[in-house]
This record gives C-alpha cells, structure tokens and sequence, in this order.
C-alpha cells in the first residue's frame, strides 16, 4: 500500500481562534473556529492530503480541564466539521514540567501518526502559529509554514527565529502554498 501525505496541522491559532498567551480554551463555549477553515480543510483533502492535528493541551495537566473536557471540545469540533473532520487528532495533555515525551516541539505525535496511518513525510507539510509547531516539523524534515493571523508583532519576530520555510496570514493562505508546492 502506498503511503499517503499528510497536512500536520496546529489546534489553537490555527484552527481555532489562539486564546492568548498563558490562556487555555476549556470548553465547547471557548472554542471559536478561525474564518474558513472548512474551506481550508476541504482543498487539501481534495488534494489527497490526510489531515492530522498536532496539539498541545497542558491545560490538562495544569488542572484547569479534565481529560473528558478535552474530549468533548475535540468531538464537538469534528462534528462541526462534518465531512472536512480531520482523520486523526494527537494531544498532550501534559504539564510542561512533567518532562513527557511527547509534548510539543517534540516530534513523538508525528511518529506515532505516521506509524498508525502510514504517511509519507517528504511528502507532507506542517501548519503552525509557534516556533514549537515549526521546530518539531523541521526535526522530521517536514515543509512548514508559520500562519501568524493571531499573532501579536511581538510574539511574530519571535516565532520567526525558527525559520519556517513560508509565512502565511491566514489558513488559506498556507493551503494555497502548499497547493502550488505540492
Ligand atoms: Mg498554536
Ligand atoms: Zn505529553
């Protein structure tokens, strides 16, 4: 069977709406979805590309969700999502002192997606609105392209020190690099 690329993509600044530094979406309530993700979604999955979110979730290990919470938002979003669901959703959900292994910018979630799907990581890029997103997708060889719609200046510069390959304002424009690119 022959491996199938994959989109990689980050929760929070990407899909949905980034609640801010230090700040965590706890809920269905909190969860809004960023403009036209469907849409975004819709174009790579037409392209044959699996759709696989990468996320890190410490707010569970911080205490101030439970694991069920996490579940729910995640069930919620896929069913908002209907027929462009994604085909597999990878979190921690540890605290950052835990010293897990697979907390972000760790590539442990790629791995594992890649060993459970059978992707093809040359052939597959990575969505991100941090410099963790794009350092784990540089550890496994990954394009990557940093999509800086919530990110304030001052936090832009910062993430930019990890050299993703592309910046893109918005969802649509990262699908439209990895469309020409692909
Ligand atoms: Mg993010
Ligand atoms: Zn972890």
């Amino acid at each position: 069977m022959s491996k199938r690329k994959a989109v990689f993509l980050d929760r929070d600044g990407v899909v949905n709406v980034f609640p801010g530094p230090g700040r965590f979406v706890r809920s269905w309530a909190e969860f809004r979805f960023m403009p036209e993700v469907r849409a975004g979604l819709s174009r790579l999955r037409a392209a044959g590309f699996a759709l696989v979110l990468i996320t890190n979730q410490s707010g569970v290990g911080r205490g101030l969700m439970s694991l069920e919470d996490l579940h729910e938002i995640h069930r919620r979003m896929q069913d908002e999502l209907g027929t462009e669901r994604l085909d597999a959703i990878y979190y921690c959900p540890h605290h950052p002192d835990d010293g897990c292994a697979c907390r972000k910018p760790s590539p442990a979630m790629i791995r594992q997606a890649v060993a459970e799907h059978g992707l093809d990581l040359a052939a597959s890029f990575l969505v991100g609105d941090s410099g963790r997103d794009i350092e784990m997708g540089r550890a496994v060889g990954l394009r990557t392209t940093l999509c800086r719609m919530n990110l304030p200046p001052s936090i832009e510069s910062m993430e930019a020190r990890y050299r993703p390959e592309r910046f893109s304002k918005t969802l649509a424009e990262a699908v439209d690099w990895i469309l020409d690119e692909a």
